[in-house]
């Protein structure tokens, strides 16, 4: 199989972990005969150091003619102070409105060597296994008007959702708790929010064409509370946009840390594929970042863009066989382990590869 992959490696982090992904896709290019191209294009800060914007329409004509994209991250405290419209998280925002990636897909599942370093408790977290679905392209990020007013006193964000929006990634809930265990929290603010009453109703629609899943409506404040509390109550959560990037943050401490959880942003003809971290600023530059969030999600894109299963499945042993095997990052912890760097921990996982 050949296949144009766009790798976007953005700020911090981003630039020195893509690389691992890379790495690990021409390993399993080369045991499976097939071939990846890579076109490497600027996101985030980098673009805009370059070309004043944080991400050219060049670039976006690029991934659109692509089979799928791979991003690093993007941000850092040096562009903290520019103006709004050319800061690192337009460049995000700008690419996932373009290729409309509306679906965002976020497995949380912990990794048993990692389980004793969660700040929970082992026999709380072990066995949770949660597939977050969460809206991208609308709702509060995206919603007009979003200003300040008189003389910056008074302050407007828009929670606007159509719902052509809402009904397309219910369904992606619905199909996939199918293919799992085909248990489905919805999960909104109905007791304050509009947006939430027309998203509840959604849900009761479509559960009729999915008899075989059953369905829940959890609020947001309590499904937070028992994502801790309880993870293994969950299969999966669909969301919007705001609620989805929180919980999904919150659902990383499950798995002992943020470098390794992976992502797949969705269009219905197009994936982009990134861990799910910053470009964190504080351990950029060292070599000591943890790579598996984004060999992770490299695995994702195999599975999600071009069907490649089997070869999904052996970079997912790899790093579960590198993690039972003793290596973890300075992010992580387990015991009597050797604490390696982006570059050691890359080639572990390759060895268990091959
Ligand atoms: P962050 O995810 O970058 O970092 C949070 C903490 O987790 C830090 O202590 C960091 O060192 C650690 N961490 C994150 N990923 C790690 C990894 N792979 N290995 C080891 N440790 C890791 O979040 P932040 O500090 O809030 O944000 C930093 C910058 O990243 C900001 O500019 C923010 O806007 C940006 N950001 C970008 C994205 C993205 O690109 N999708 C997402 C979130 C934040």
């Amino acid at each position: 199989m050949t296949k144009k992959i766009i790798v976007l490696p953005g700020d911090g982090i981003g630039a020195e972990i893509i690389g691992s992904a890379q790495e690990v896709l021409e390993k399993v290019a080369e045991i499976y005969g097939h071939q990846f191209e890579f076109e490497q294009h600027d996101i985030g800060g980098a673009a805009y150091d370059k070309y004043g914007e944080p991400l050219t329409d060049a670039t976006v004509d690029a991934c659109l003619n692509a089979d799928a994209i791979l991003l690093g991250a993007i941000g850092g405290p040096k562009y903290d102070t520019l103006p709004t419209a050319v800061r690192p998280e337009q460049g995000l925002l700008k690419i996932r409105k373009a290729l409309n990636l509306y679906a965002n897909i976020r497995p949380i599942k912990g990794f048993v060597p990692l389980l004793h370093a969660s700040p929970l408790k082992e026999s709380v977290i072990s066995g949770s296994d949660i597939y977050v679905v969460r809206e991208l392209t609308g709702g509060l990020y995206f919603g007009t008007p979003r200003e300040r007013r008189e003389d910056g006193n008074v302050v407007v964000d828009t929670l606007l959702y159509h719902r052509n929006e809402i009904e397309r990634i219910v369904e992606k809930g619905f199909e996939s708790a199918r293919l799992r265990n085909k248990h489905l929290t919805s999960v909104d603010k109905a007791n304050v929010l509009e947006s939430s009453r027309m998203w509840r109703e959604i849900v009761e629609e479509k559960k009729a064409d999915y008899p075989d899943v059953t369905v829940e409506h959890m609020l947001v404040d309590s499904a937070a509370m028992k994502l801790i509390t309880n993870p293994t109550h969950f299969d999966v959560i669909v969301t919007e946009n705001l609620f989805g990037d929180i919980l999904s943050d919150e659902g990383s401490v499950l798995t002992g840390s943020i470098g390794m959880l992976p992502s797949a942003s969705l269009s219905d003809s197009i994936g982009l594929y990134e861990p799910i971290h910053g470009s964190a600023p504080d351990i950029a530059g060292k070599g000591i970042a943890n790579p598996l969030g984004m060999i992770l999600s490299a695995a994702m894109m195999l599975r999600y863009s071009f069907g490649l299963n089997k070869e999904a499945e052996v970079i997912e042993l790899a790093v579960e066989q590198s993690l039972e095997a003793g290596f973890y990052t300075a992010d992580l912890d387990i015991k009597n382990g050797k604490k390696v760097g982006t570059k050691e921990m890359t080639e572990e996982v390759i060895r268990h590869i091959r």
